[in-house]
């Protein structure tokens, strides 16, 4: 793996950067692994990471059916908080919140997080009081959250409409200073570079169509586009096909896969300094580096795996900003796509085993995923290298969906970018 230090960097910078070279293998599939990992987007590559680099399991594939960060990983408006109602999420997202905080490092490559605050406006009374109450449940839970009034919120992102004439008006915000952003494709990059170096196989193109069992029913392996690969153990990190894949072991998870989309307007100089999110409308907006808007919608009502949404929902979206941000009114939108969530009945994510011995499944992270990355990461890796729960992940079950102890963040939020 080519090192990132001052004197490569300024080697290359002399060399119009023709230097540098793959930053990870392309290896062909081995017959067998002690862990598969299904799926290369941020969880997937992730969890290798940390297997490799946590739990000592280097002879780890990452299979991926078409590249990496192809998926949900590489189409997110890529919000970042941990500002969650319930003591479960408030764990499991600030565990991922601390992680982000040193993930450059760890990783030596710059995933460009940016701590630059996320801010949810309040439309109305319930908006306020729900908000309200998420703060003092952060802060229960050492969770930075603040309140702000429209002048304060003004103040913070001074383009932000606040006239009480407004059809939404704000009436104040719920602000996380250390709520963020950060680049998807480098977080996807970062972990791919630094899992290969670990001795991590990353295999594109690799499609997994069944499963390998042993007579008792165990997991032996997967079947794939180019062949069978024998596993102990087997994880899924698929997200908006988590259904699918694991439909061909025979198992029924309580998903549903809905498109969901993003786009982003022409560049322009900054003028959004912060994540503003208004759930009541279902609009979202930060400023990428290159100056684009980067702006999120709400799901399609219907299921679908079409990574193509409904157009009258992002035409809604964009009402909605033009609302918040009349001087948006003029820009142009320049590219506009979908990606594949997979959904929960209660909005919260599944890190769990599975009732096939050697199965695993980390999925259901549905339109809010990106922020977890790293801890989502971190606690599969655990699971799978351990057979055990991390104490973090240990209420994210398969089995609360029977038992009726749900995390049911969607009532709490009603939208969980
Ligand atoms: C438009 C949009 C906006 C979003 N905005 C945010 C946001 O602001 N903040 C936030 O936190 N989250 C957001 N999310 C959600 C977030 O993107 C996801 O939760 C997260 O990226 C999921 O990561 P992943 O690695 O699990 O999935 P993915 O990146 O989708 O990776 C799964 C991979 O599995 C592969 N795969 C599927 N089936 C197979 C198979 N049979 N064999 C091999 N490989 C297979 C897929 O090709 C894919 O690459 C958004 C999502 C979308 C679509």
């Amino acid at each position: 793996m080519p090192r990132f230090s001052l004197t490569s960097l300024l080697s290359e910078a002399v060399n119009a950067h023709r230097g540098w070279g793959p930053q990870w293998r392309k290896p062909a599939p081995q017959r067998a692994y002690d862990v598969v990992v299904v799926g290369g987007g941020g969880h997937g590559l992730g969890t290798a990471y940390y297997l490799a680099r946590k739990h000592g399991i280097t002879n780890v594939a990452v299979l991926e059916k078409g590249w990496i960060g192809g998926g949900n990983s590489g189409r997110n408006t890529t919000i970042i908080r941990s500002n969650y109602l319930y003591d479960e999420s408030a764990a499991i997202y600030e565990h991922a919140l601390k992680m982000w905080e040193n993930l450059s490092q760890t990783l030596q490559y710059n995933v460009m997080y940016s701590p630059r605050g996320v801010m949810m406006l309040a439309h109305t009374q319930h908006d306020l009081q729900i908000f309200k109450r998420h703060i003092y449940a952060n802060r229960l839970n050492g969770i930075d959250n603040e309140w702000l009034t429209a002048e304060e919120a003004r103040a913070v992102c001074p383009g932000l409409d606040i006239s009480q004439g407004a059809r939404y008006p704000v009436l104040g915000a719920a602000l996380q200073r250390r709520g963020g952003t950060a680049r998807h494709d480098a977080v996807v990059w970062g972990y791919a570079r630094a899992a290969d170096a670990l001795g991590v196989d990353i295999i594109e193109n690799c499609e997994v169509t069944g499963f390998l069992r042993h007579p008792g029913g165990a997991i032996a392996g997967v079947e794939t586009t180019r062949g069978p690969i024998r596993a102990r153990r087997v994880g899924v990190a698929a997200a908006g096909h988590t259904s699918v894949v694991m439909a061909r072991a025979g198992l029924r998870l309580p998903l549903e896969s809905f498109p969901l989309q993003a786009l982003v307007s022409e560049p322009v100089k900054p003028v959004v300094p912060c994540v503003v999110m208004s759930n009541a409308v279902h609009a979202y907006l930060s400023q990428s580096d290159k100056g684009e808007l980067v702006i999120g919608a709400g799901t399609d009502q219907y299921v679908s795996y079409s990574q193509q949404g409904g157009l009258h929902i992002t035409s809604h979206t964009l009402d909605a900003i033009c609302e918040l941000f009349p001087q948006f009114r003029r820009m142009k939108m320049m590219r506009a796509w979908g990606g594949i969530v997979d959904v929960t009945p209660d909005r919260s994510p599944i890190i769990d085993r599975t009732s096939v011995e050697g199965l695993y499944v980390n999925c259901g992270w549905g339109t809010g995923g990106f922020k977890a990355t790293p801890g989502s990461a971190d606690l599969f890796a655990h699971l799978l290298a351990t057979d055990a729960a991390h104490p973090i992940s240990a209420p994210f079950t398969l089995d609360r969906f029977r038992t009726g102890r749900l995390i049911d963040e969607a009532a709490a939020a009603a939208v969980a970018h």
